[in-house]
């Protein structure tokens, strides 16, 4: 008899995207979340923590493209890289594929993500034993405040501001997250979605605006994070992504991409109207 078993990823308990799914690979309950594997029909493997899509393979790379390369490719050298969160490996791969990284941190608070990802989607997770890479089982809120370690690029890439994440959208942690800049360093930061979190990307940017003299958003379109267009928020004391953008760093770098390129880096930090009207007011270049 042919499985007919099918998923629903419930966002806000007001919308609910379905899956097929072939069968789960992994179902865990860790001290922060719960976490599932699953191998879709259509996606491919599929990461869900507390029942919220965190990954498919076939839309990851766009995600991971854009929270990495846009800081990446504005700063003119980056050599140490910060990562909270992303435990499924996807912006570590990226961000190591840069060959002036000498070092990249990442600090994911929980265990189970990331041993999940490697038993199962090696596609995100196979850089995670890289000798360049050193992952920290650790709550990011803490690294940052206990750090004496600066960096060049900072890259938020967390859960929604629920459950552990949520302390991830303070002003105290970036407070701590500047600390832990060099001087002309960059952070970016998973920045939710204008139609349904606006008011956390206000919040986000607002506080961004406390601690950082240049602050903007940048969009991506993908296909599993409800509604489709969501964001990045970008901020520095010195860089602006636009004008500090070097295309020939692109060209020059010989990397490939599936989402990224020079022409969508400049792209993604034009709003649509009902977007601007929200979040103009808080940007500042
Ligand atoms: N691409 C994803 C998204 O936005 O849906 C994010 C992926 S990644 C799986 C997010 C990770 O952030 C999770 O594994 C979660 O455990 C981690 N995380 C949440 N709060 C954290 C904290 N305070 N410190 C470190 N990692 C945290």
């Amino acid at each position: 008899m042919q499985s007919d078993l099918w998923l629903e990823e419930k966002y806000k308990n007001f919308i609910g995207y379905r899956y097929k799914i072939n069968k789960t690979l992994f179902s865990g309950k860790s001290e922060f979340q719960s976490v599932d594997v699953v191998e879709t029909e259509g996606l491919g493997k599929m990461l869900l923590n507390d029942g919220l899509v965190m990954v498919t393979e076939k839309d990851e790379f766009v995600y991971h493209d854009m929270i990495t390369h846009v800081p990446m490719f504005t700063h003119p050298h980056p050599e140490n890289v910060l990562i909270i969160g992303g435990g499924d490996g996807g912006t570590a791969r990226e961000v190591l594929r840069h060959k002036s990284v000498k070092k990249c941190v990442m600090v994911e608070i929980d265990k189970m993500v990331v041993d999940a990802c490697k038993e199962h989607i090696p596609q995100t997770s196979k850089d995670l034993n890289h000798p360049k890479l050193e992952l920290i089982i650790d709550d990011g809120l803490e690294y940052v405040k206990n750090t004496t370690l600066k960096f060049d690029v900072i890259l938020i890439d967390s859960t929604d501001p629920i459950g552990p994440a949520a302390p991830l959208f303070n002003s105290a942690f970036y407070q701590n997250v500047k600390k832990c800049l060099t001087s002309n360093g960059i952070v970016v930061s998973q920045g939710e979605s204008v139609f349904f979190e606006s008011h956390m990307q206000q919040v986000l940017l607002g506080i961004l605006g406390e601690h950082f003299s240049k602050v903007s958003i940048y969009n991506y379109s993908n296909l599993t994070y409800p509604g489709g267009l969501w964001s990045f928020t970008y901020a520095s004391d010195t860089l602006d992504p636009i004008k500090n953008f070097n295309e020939a760093r692109v060209t020059s770098s010989n990397l490939k991409f599936n989402y990224y390129n020079e022409q969508i880096h400049r792209a993604a930090f034009a709003l649509p109207s009902f977007m601007k009207a929200k979040v103009q007011h808080l940007l500042k270049n």
